[in-house]
């Protein structure tokens, strides 16, 4: 059997699967502090044995394979979390070989691996959320340059009724400032699921994030785009998305069927605990 910790910043979900990705059973919890939050992450595992473990960790964290401090949270405003080292902790505790990702990237690795991605040798995977994260997986390997990737942090074209300032404490008007959850929050004064009818909301969101798309297409070529998180619960961005990007792209290249690179998560909401699996495989 194989481990997964979904470790993100507002509740933790553990699993136990197969290599195939089958879950077998599952739990989730609140994150708290660490020394409380791996108590209970101990507690699920120590009914099943299990051979090895994949982490899909909120961020940022440490992933500078010479770095002593490898696998630790880095400077992030959960107080309790900054520089712990949850890798190690991990591996202290459970005495098998933990592999460590970061929560997109796991999204990806699932997707890539089990999910709508399969046939796919690169995919990209986005989310949309709390906050606005990417992941590429190639050849079933997760992109890493000196760290991860922070690709939530594009700065972009201010549409032109858009005179909200941006909410990103370091860039203001990056695509997390200006289209993550929180983003059309603050600009509007009511959450994204209260939103839903009004049309101009999701025109200003895909023209973001059919930018950012845009960027991330003439980078880095993936085969398939998947756009995840809660705020593509609005299922009316996907046409709207692909419009723009196929817009703001003007026959610069050749795609065949939009439909087909820009597409919805295949594994509803499991692409991230799928994805630990895969990485725990991957070790
Ligand atoms: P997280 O990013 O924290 O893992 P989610 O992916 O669920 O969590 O994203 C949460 C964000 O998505 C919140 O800002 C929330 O307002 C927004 N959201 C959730 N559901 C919807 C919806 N149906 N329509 C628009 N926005 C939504
Ligand atoms: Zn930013």
């Amino acid at each position: 059997m194989i481990g997964a910790i979904e470790a993100g910043g507002t509740k933790f979900v553990c699993a136990v699967g197969n290599p195939d990705g089958t879950i077998l059973d599952r739990t989730a919890f609140p994150t708290t502090t660490p020394e409380e939050t791996l108590a209970r992450v101990e507690e699920f595992f120590s009914k099943y044995s299990i051979e090895k473990m994949g982490v899909g960790a909120f961020g940022p964290i440490n992933l500078r394979a010479d770095s002593e401090n490898y696998g630790a949270i880095e400077n992030t405003p959960k107080v309790p979390w900054r520089y712990y080292p949850l890798l190690e902790e991990l591996e202290k505790r459970f005495n098998i070989p933990v592999a460590i990702n970061t929560d997109v990237i796991a999204s990806s690795m699932g997707e890539y691996e089990y999910g709508i991605g399969k046939d796919a040798s690169s995919c990209l995977y986005i989310t949309v959320g709390t906050g606005i994260g990417a992941g590429l997986v190639q050849d079933g390997k997760p992109f890493q340059g000196r760290n991860h990737s922070e690709m939530g942090h594009v700065i972009l074209k201010k549409h032109p009724e858009d005179d909200f300032e941006g909410a990103c404490p370091s860039h203001g008007s990056c695509l997390e400032g200006l289209a993550a959850g929180p983003a059309i929050e603050a600009r509007y004064g009511r959450k994204g699921a209260e939103l839903a009818n009004e049309d101009h909301v999701w025109e200003i969101e895909a023209y973001y994030l059919a930018q950012a798309i845009l960027d991330y297409f003439v980078i880095l070529s993936p085969e398939k785009i998947i756009l995840g998180g809660g705020v593509m619960k609005q299922e009316k961005l996907y046409p709207m998305i692909r419009e723009k990007f196929m817009e703001l792209l003007n026959g610069y290249i050749e795609v065949e069927n939009v439909d087909e690179l820009i597409v919805a998560p295949g594994l509803d909401d499991d692409q991230g605990v799928k994805g630990c699996i895969a990485l725990a495989m991957k070790k």
